[in-house]
């Protein structure tokens, strides 16, 4: 695709941490309408990557631009207002509140349509039936679909998801997998960190690896699975 197909960009980034370097001289980018699966074995700077995307740390060299606007200098607030959206690991939603009262919070922020969003955010994530519901009575899957929910609000262009799945059964990894793949149909665009190769499969067609701070490997899922240097340092065989 030409260059207005991407959305988001990394140029040389680059994080040192003391010695190590983490991230290293990374160009990547991320094409509008896509699911991008991020994977690589542990300490392999998937985690640091994020970070520096989100703002929670600064480049020791390099850029990233988002939607056209170089995101260095702007704290992680103000990448979120540009329509760059996070959802963490573990869930970060207000347990004291309702699933509804959890939703209205990231939407004060905005100068939507609050019943109209929320009405519409509870039926994609398939939550309408706990409105009411105090979210410290959700299970772990409608938590983390609930954290979505609260990302979806506002509106995002990009999503980007830390290991969506972890620690999840199976029933609701499905859930999660058909949350992102409807919001995919409707056009969203997601980065998404995983270790999950089954749920890699079932969400992506093109796949990042990292591996001690350096693209190893891209392309469609097919052939990284196949790839014998990947499967000797991320499968372990
Ligand atoms: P991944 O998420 O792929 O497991 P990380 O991004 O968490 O990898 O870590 C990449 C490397 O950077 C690891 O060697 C890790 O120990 C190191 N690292 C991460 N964060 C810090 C930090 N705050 N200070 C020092 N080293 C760090
Ligand atoms: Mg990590």
């Amino acid at each position: 695709g030409s260059d207005t197909d991407t959305l988001l960009a990394t140029d040389q980034l680059t994080k040192k941490f003391g010695g190590l370097t983490a991230v290293d001289s990374v160009d990547f980018s991320v094409t509008e309408g896509e699911i991008r699966c991020l994977i690589g074995p542990n300490g392999a700077g998937k985690s640091t990557l994020l970070e520096l995307i989100t703002g929670q740390l600064s480049p020791t060299e390099g850029d990233i631009y988002f939607d056209g606007t170089d995101l260095t200098g702007l704290d992680t607030h103000e990448r979120i207002d540009t329509g760059l959206s996070v959802k963490f690991q573990s869930p970060h939603v207000y347990e004291n509140l309702s699933v509804t009262e959890n939703l209205r919070v990231p939407l004060q922020r905005t100068d939507r349509d609050t019943e109209r969003v929320l009405a519409e955010t509870l039926e994609r994530t398939a939550l309408s039936g706990d409105a009411d519901t105090q979210a410290s009575e959700l299970s772990h899957g409608e938590k983390q679909r609930l954290e979505i929910g609260m990302a979806l609000t506002l509106d995002p262009k990009l999503m980007l998801l830390d290991e969506p799945v972890a620690g999840m059964s199976i029933d609701e990894t499905d859930d999660v997998a058909a949350l992102i793949r409807s919001l995919h149909d409707d056009g969203m665009t997601f980065l998404v960190v995983e270790h999950d190769m089954e749920f890699v499969r079932r969400i992506s067609e093109q796949v990042t690896v990292l591996n001690q701070g350096s693209i190893l490997r891209q392309g469609p899922i097919e052939e990284i699975e196949s790839d014998e240097e990947v499967r000797r340092i991320y499968l372990g065989e």
